[in-house]
């Protein structure tokens, strides 16, 4: 499990977030919510370690405490963050792509993570070779989470993963997360999709200026009138 206490991120003078806590279990998908300049992305790179956490905030993993380790550490400990824009090598072949996933880790084993990787992706299996540059949106988002499913991680952090991508991609895309999530891995995702993205979550959070002003089950929050109005259109 992801336990994030007390989590804050300053930007001089600003506060983009303040005081969140956030729990994510191993085999489940939880959702942050939030208007534009709410403070998700800001979130969650605390969370990956891209924005460096408060003095006062908490970080563990499966019960280690994590609050402390740098950033390239961080993958060792099972977590993975795919970045908005996804963060491919995009002069790179797909193959090359997720083998920089796996860089952390022993090279003995990287033909069976590799396989692992077809068998959520087989799309990538027969694009092995090809320059990420020349794929669709579709496929280079699959790139990006290849490359993060490559070190096995407990906890999956996605940044707006359905950005750009035509509805009927999106669609593939969050069937997708659904696949990862039986392979027992947890996944944060911070999205405006915020129908879809209820429809495949178990859990979410609401972020409104910086602060977590609801949380629930999708169902609670899909209940919720507020909400509804303000992100479903309803
Ligand atoms: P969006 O969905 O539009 O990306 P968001 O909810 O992810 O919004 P953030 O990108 O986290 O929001 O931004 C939260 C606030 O922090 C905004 O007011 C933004 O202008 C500010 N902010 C974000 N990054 C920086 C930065 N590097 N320096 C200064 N202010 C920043």
């Amino acid at each position: 499990m992801l336990e994030i206490r007390n989590l804050s991120v300053r930007y001089g003078q600003h506060v983009a977030v303040s005081h969140a806590d956030i729990n994510v279990l191993r085999g489940e998908i939880v959702v942050v919510l939030g208007a534009n300049g709410a403070g998700k992305s800001s979130m969650l790179k605390a969370i990956g370690g891209m924005v460096p956490l408060d003095s006062r905030a908490g970080r563990t993993i499966d019960g280690v405490d994590v609050s402390d380790i740098p950033p390239h550490s961080l993958v060792k400990h099972g977590l993975a963050l795919v970045p908005e824009g996804r963060g491919n090598f995009v002069e790179l072949s797909v193959r090359e792509n997720l083998l920089l996933g796996a860089y952390s880790q022993s090279r003995d084993d990287e033909e069976a993570r590799l396989t692992e990787i077809f068998d959520l992706f087989p799309r990538l299996r027969e694009r092995l070779h090809q320059q990420v540059r020349t794929m669709s949106g579709g496929e280079q988002q699959m790139v990006a989470l290849g490359r993060a499913m490559m070190s096995r991680p407990a906890i999956l952090l996605l940044d707006e993963p359905s950005l750009g991508l035509a509805p009927v991609v999106c669609k593939e895309l969050f069937r997708l997360l659904v696949r990862i999530k039986k392979k027992n891995v947890g996944i944060l995702l911070v999205e405006q999709n915020a129908r879809q993205s209820l429809a495949i979550a178990n859990r979410g959070y609401l972020l409104e200026n910086g602060k977590i002003t609801a949380s629930g089950t999708s169902a609670e929050l899909f209940e919720d009138g507020a909400i509804g109005r303000a992100y479903l259109g309803t």
